[in-house]
């Protein structure tokens, strides 16, 4: 049985100061609440504070990018250890919009999964296809091409360990999530593929988030779909009490 895992992801909003605001807050909504694991991913300037306010709670904090060397001369980058070090446990890595606006590709992505693996965080990989990739019925494939080449030199053991996140880009922010039977056929082909790759103990243990305009009145029915394992929140984790009911709706 996998415990559900709902991470909020802050993208580029919240100061400090309104991030530990919100945290104070947080914590104390969801001190009651068991059978869920929860992450909160800030922006790189709040990790350290945040880390601080959830210190001893059910909340672990998670970073929303990083760069695969460990040190350099790379201006404006952030490492792995040094997440690590400032209190993030989890790390974001491979997000749409990271790939789109920023041009990560599947070869990155897996250089991030494996510093983030070797510096103690846990990736959450974040897969994908875009609308016209959808309408071109190209979904299924898209995914295949990024779950081996983006997880490419990984051993079961280490799958058993990351977290996946599908993202259909086309319900990012949009308000259009995909259907529970959408999210069902994705997921239980990510699986299948993983089974297929991995072996069946490694991948019974990864955990499969949906992500794209999760919301409290969707988290119920998509959490019914097949192998959803909890949900990766962008908009709707901004606001402590809604993203505690998304995170109630995924409990166990
Ligand atoms: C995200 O940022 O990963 C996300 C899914 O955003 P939203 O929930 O706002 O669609």
């Amino acid at each position: 049985m996998r415990t559900p895992l709902i991470a909020g992801n802050f993208k580029m909003f919240k100061t400090v100061p309104e991030t530990v605001a919100y945290l104070i807050e947080l914590r104390a909504l969801v001190r009651d609440v068991h059978g869920v694991d929860i992450v909160v991913a800030p922006p790189f300037t709040a990790i350290h504070a945040a880390a601080a306010v959830v210190r001893d709670s059910n909340i672990a904090i998670g970073a929303q990018n990083l760069h695969w060397e460990r040190e350099g001369a790379f201006t404006g980058e952030v490492s792995a250890p040094m997440l690590f070090v400032a209190g993030a446990r989890v790390v974001i890595v491979g997000h749409s919009e990271r790939r789109t606006l920023f041009g990560e590709t599947n070869e990155s992505v897996n250089k991030k999964m494996h510093a983030a693996i070797v510096a103690g965080l846990v990736p959450i990989v974040c897969i994908g296809e875009t609308l016209e990739q959808r309408t071109r019925h190209e979904t299924l494939a898209v995914l295949d091409r990024q779950i081996k080449e983006g997880l490419d030199g990984l051993t079961g053991a280490q799958l058993a360990g990351i977290v996946l996140a599908y993202e259909p880009v086309w319900a990012i922010g949009t308000g259009q999530n995909a259907t529970p039977a959408q999210a069902g056929e994705a997921h239980f082909h990510i699986r299948q593929r993983l089974k297929q790759w991995f072996g069946l103990e490694a991948s019974d243990r990864c955990r499969v988030l949906y992500g794209g305009s999760v919301k409290p009145d969707n988290i119920g029915t998509l959490m019914a779909a097949p192998d959803v394992d909890g949900a990766l929140v962008g908009g709707a984790s901004l606001d402590p009490k809604a993203f505690l009911a998304i995170i109630r709706g995924a409990a166990i």
